[in-house]
């Protein structure tokens, strides 16, 4: 009795919608002993009678659609022993279901094999309504850990879908009566399922294998797919025969789209292609092969619940291998960035003690500059500027606290014929040396420069007029008696002038004293000191 009422039995074709009655003379080859009938899912009302005695009962049975009420369960009846023919008539009303009548076959068999039968059938239920319920909380918690993947939390809501559907399969009324009562609910969700699970996963592998879908494409599906969704929440279900017909075009559709999109996916080599088609292989095929059973082509059994299982282990081990890459991927990233770190401090110390000896260098060099800048390379004496900031601060001094200080300006005699005579050479010999000596006869706060040329002005600091001449012609006396250049051994003379300084002075007048003293030296005969 496969196959709806309206479907081609016999040549006349039914209105699914309405009653009948269906009788069956059964003749057993031998007398019954422990049979029972299997009475499988009845979308419709039904009365069961064995012998003309109500042995079963699902919903209200009537010819009026506005009495009738559907019921969803199904119930094994127990044939008596020692029976050789007996009759079974059903009556059935449908007002509820595009299909009405019996769609898979009624069962005869000894009743302890029906009973494992269907003891199978929901434990096998059972078990998957568990992993389903697992991974998906596996996949949130995924989800929960890494918010900015969408992949785990759409997984999840495959796997509720898949959990819904299975939770609404006829059998499972045995652990719930109360889904019995509960036809439209019940056909709405099972219903529900169906729609929304083939645009999940069409979304669920456009988000993995973003590359190689068609955007417009899967637009165009989740589009028609809500619009069916749609229309499963708010219109009669009986209407819901004439849309599965539709709607498993566009299943067909979406699967094939979706597994030739894989086989893409795996020739451009995208990680995971490979499990997540042999996943929707698994399921295509076990859903085709359920197709066939429900439309009679086949008689395999009904195998589903594998094609699921195969499913969701093949998703899970990519969704997790995904997690499980871009975790180790981001440990090798922190690991790199470790060694980063270390190398930055490293080179940030590095700088740092280039940066402090640089900076020593700088100030080395810096120091040198000033000297340079301050002193003349071939006497190693202070040069006019040098000196120059010497004489400002004896100023300072003695306008302050009377610090007297004096002047000694030096000139070489005949210095013109020591170049001439004995080359320009000696004459620096002559100049380097004499500055030595000076050096060597003033004190240390006494400042020697060379003025110019081959004159020399030293400041003498906290000296009054007598102490200032007596150490020129100190001088004068140590550069007379060393002869420079040997073997040649030359003699030189120097005249000088001193000059104190007094309240009106400034540098220029007090030089210019100096300077006149020392012209007067030269003027009286050389070689002699005069103020
Ligand atoms: P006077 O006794 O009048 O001072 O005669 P002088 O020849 O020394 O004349 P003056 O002081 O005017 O001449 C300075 C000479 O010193 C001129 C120049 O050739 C020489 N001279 C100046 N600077 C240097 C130097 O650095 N090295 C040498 N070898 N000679 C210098
Ligand atoms: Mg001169
Ligand atoms: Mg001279």
């Amino acid at each position: 009795m496969s196959g709806g009422w309206q479907s081609n039995q016999s040549d006349v074709t039914y209105d699914a919608i309405g009653f009948a009655t269906y009788h069956l003379e059964v003749a057993l080859q031998q007398v019954s002993s422990n049979l029972a009938i299997q009475i499988p899912q009845i979308e419709s009302a039904y009365k069961f009678y064995l012998n003309s005695e109500l042995k079963a009962l699902g919903g209200v049975v009537t010819d009026s659609e506005s009495e009738a009420s559907p019921s969803y369960s199904n119930s094994t009846v127990k044939i008596p022993d020692g029976l050789k023919e007996f009759s079974i008539t059903i009556q059935v009303s449908n007002f509820h279901s595009g299909w009405g009548g019996i769609w898979q076959p009624i069962v005869l068999g000894d009743a302890d094999s029906l009973n494992m039968l269907h003891r199978d059938k929901v434990a096998l239920s059972v078990f998957l309504l568990g992993s389903l319920l697992i991974t998906a909380l596996n996949s949130l918690t995924l989800f929960f850990q890494r918010p900015q993947d969408r992949v785990p939390v759409v997984f999840a809501c495959i796997c509720m879908l898949l959990f819904l559907r299975e939770f609404t399969l006829d059998h499972m009324s045995v652990l719930l009566p109360s889904i019995a009562s509960g036809f439209v609910m019940i056909t709405k969700i099972n219903f529900f399922s169906y729609y929304a699970i083939i645009p999940t996963i069409l979304y669920f592998y456009q988000l993995y294998f973003l590359k190689v879908f068609h955007t417009q494409f899967c637009r165009l599906i989740y589009i028609v797919c809500i619009v069916f969704v749609i229309f499963i929440l708010f219109f009669p279900t009986r209407y819901f025969g004439l849309s599965l017909s539709i709607f498993n075009i566009i299943a067909l559709v979406v699967m094939s789209y979706i597994l030739q999109r894989m086989w893409v996916a795996i020739n451009i080599k995208l990680r995971g292609a490979r499990i997540m088609l042999l996943g929707s292989l698994i399921a295509f095929v076990f859903a085709v092969n359920d197709i066939l059973n429900l439309n009679g082509v086949i008689t395999t059994g009904r195998f589903f619940s594998f094609g699921i299982i195969g499913f969701i282990f093949c998703q899970n081990f990519v969704t997790n291998s995904r997690f499980n890459y871009l975790i180790s991927k981001n440990e090798t990233l922190s690991d790199k960035l470790k060694v980063r770190n270390a190398d930055l401090v490293l080179m940030s110390e590095l700088l740092e003690t280039k940066v402090e000896q640089r900076t020593l260098d700088l100030k080395l060099a810096n120091k040198e500059l000033k000297a340079r800048a301050s002193s003349d390379l071939l006497t190693n004496t202070l040069n006019r500027y040098g000196l120059h900031q010497h004489i400002q601060a004896a100023f300072e001094r003695y306008r302050r606290s009377q610090e007297s200080f004096c002047l000694v300006l030096i000139d070489y005699d005949h210095f013109k014929e020591i170049n001439d005579n004995y080359g320009h050479d000696l004459g620096d010999i002559v100049l380097a040396t004499g500055a030595e000596l000076i050096k060597d006869s003033i004190r240390e706060q006494d400042k020697l420069s060379r003025w110019g040329g081959e004159e020399f002005l030293i400041l003498l600091p906290d000296t009054e007029l007598q102490g200032a001449l007596a150490i020129a012609n100190k001088l004068k006396v140590a550069i007379n008696a060393k002869p420079i250049g040997q073997p040649i051994g030359v003699n030189v003379t120097v005249t000088g002038g001193v000059a104190q300084v007094n309240d009106e002075d400034t540098f220029e007048s007090l030089f210019k004293r100096v300077d006149e003293a020392l012209y007067h030296g030269k003027q009286e005969g050389r070689n002699r000191i005069c103020s």
